[in-house]
């Protein structure tokens, strides 16, 4: 079994970003907005400023008090949709339950839509347009290149249909010209599909639900899911020491997609500040 190292790919991504960065006439801007105290925002937040500053990028971050209005944020938003030296803007999910994500999300310019949650991004994924896609279905199929492994002809199955994951990843895995199924909690014999899967993409958030029964012999299994075990030790949704003796390739969590996720924010960045700079 192979470990797909999400850690070294990213290192090396940032490196190559970090060098196109230095050559752009101005370096790219990202600003990251976090609303309220949730503690695992914060640890992201934090994440994403290092990484700005190991790519050489200037950053802002925006730490508001949980009772910010809607209208307070989307001001803030407007305002940085205005500004020149900022090419990204990140609103950290979720948002306090009083503010609404979607009209957040929907007042970002989809140009520093470096997430890829906006519905005009959403929607050039959708029909093959040119956008910004998701940071972790992009950082999957940067993985699944770097390791030389095929979509096209391949059984795919993505577990969860999450705007943000599931759904994007399906997208995605479409366009690389594999035969995708998307499973989710109605779907009636999870372990009949998965068992089907070449490539299985599990993004749940459900410690223990892929065990070694619902893996092919010598698939390709990607696990997104960041939970914590009783010891408050990251894991995802695969048993990872079962599934290693079944699988071809496999995830770690974490090392695999956490921080290919992180990488692919700092590549729409930069792409950002590259069609903002009419360089690309
Ligand atoms: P989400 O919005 O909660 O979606 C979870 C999906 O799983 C839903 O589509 C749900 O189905 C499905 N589901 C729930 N129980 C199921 C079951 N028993 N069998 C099959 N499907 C089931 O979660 P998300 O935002 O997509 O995130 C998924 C996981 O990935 C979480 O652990 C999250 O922390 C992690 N994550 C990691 C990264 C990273 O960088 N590594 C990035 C984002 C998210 P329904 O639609 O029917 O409810």
């Amino acid at each position: 079994m192979t470990n797909l190292d999400g850690k070294a790919l990213a290192a090396k991504i940032k490196k190559r970003v970090r060098g196109e960065a230095s050559a752009l006439p101005r370096r790219p801007g990202l600003a990251v907005v976090l609303v309220g105290n949730d503690p695992a925002s914060r640890v992201y937040v934090t994440s994403k400023r290092k990484d700005c500053e190991e790519c050489g990028f200037y950053s802002e971050e925006y730490a508001l008090l949980e009772e910010t209005t809607q209208a307070e944020l989307i001001e803030l938003v407007e305002s940085l949709n205005k500004r020149e030296n900022i090419d990204g803007i990140l609103v950290q999910l979720p948002l306090p339950a009083h503010l609404d994500e979607d009209a957040v999300i929907g007042a970002i310019d989809p140009a520093k839509d470096v997430d890829g949650f906006h519905p005009m991004n959403a929607g050039n994924l959708l029909i093959g347009r040119p956008g910004f896609l998701p940071c972790t279905p992009a950082g999957i199929m940067d993985l699944l290149e770097e390791y030389g492994i095929e979509t096209a002809g391949k059984r795919a199955v993505v577990v969860g249909r999450s705007n943000i994951v599931g759904k994007p990843m399906a997208l995605l895995l479409l366009r690389g010209n594999a035969t995708v199924t998307v499973c989710h909690s109605q779907t009636p014999d999870l372990g009949e599909c998965c068992r089907q899967a070449d490539i299985l993409i599990a993004a749940v958030g459900r410690r223990g639900l892929i065990t070694p029964n619902m893996v092919k012999t010598g698939a390709v299994v990607v696990d997104v899911a960041m939970n914590r075990d009783e010891n408050g030790r990251l894991c995802g949704d695969v048993d990872y020491a079962a599934v290693c003796e079944k699988a071809a390739y496999l995830t770690p969590v974490p090392g695999g997609v956490g921080p290919m996720t992180r990488a692919a924010l700092m590549e729409n960045t930069l792409l950002a500040a590259k069609r903002r700079q009419n360089l690309a």
